[in-house]
């Protein structure tokens, strides 16, 4: 068994689109990235990869790429899946943490356990998701962007 840990964060803006773990989130702003800015999927990719030992996203999805301009990081998630399965290795676990004091998100984490299940092709009840505030401290707490946490556990070979 393999461990990995991810963190990401991005900065919201108005006028664009909310996604996270590959949901749209009405909230009159989004946050503002290369891609679309998913932090969730960013953080579990670099999860994903670092317990792979493959470095980080952005060796493979350079944000100076304009193949990468606001690309749906489901995509992202898919391709390094595939990279896990071509080195023998598969997606035991995942658990997630958003951090953002606004908007509530619980109504949405079975969507985005659906969607991240499906990208690794794993149960749904093998995706945590979660949610934090901090209570108006730091950049979160302010509203001025969304951070993520994510821990994966990949096993050699077939599980
Ligand atoms: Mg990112």
């Amino acid at each position: 068994m393999r461990i990995g840990h991810g963190y990401d964060a991005h900065r919201l803006a108005e006028g664009r689109a909310l996604v996270l773990g590959g949901v749209s989130i009405p909230y009159g702003k989004g946050l503002t990235a290369h891609s679309d800015g998913d932090v969730v999927i960013h953080a579990l990719c670099d999860a994903l990869l670092g317990a792979a030992g493959l470095g980080d996203i952005g060796r493979y999805f350079p944000d100076s790429e304009a193949e990468f301009k606001d690309i749906d990081s489901r995509i992202l998630l898919r391709k390094v899946v595939q990279l896990l399965n071509e080195n023998d290795l598969a997606v035991a676990n995942a658990d997630i943490i958003i951090v953002a004091d606004r908007p509530k998100l619980s109504p949405y984490f079975a969507r985005m356990r659906e969607n991240l299940a499906a990208d690794m092709a794993i149960d749904v009840e093998s995706v945590n998701i979660k949610a934090s505030t901090t209570e108006g401290m730091g950049f979160t707490g302010r509203g001025e962007g969304i951070a993520s946490h994510a821990i994966a556990l990949l096993s050699s070979g077939s599980l």
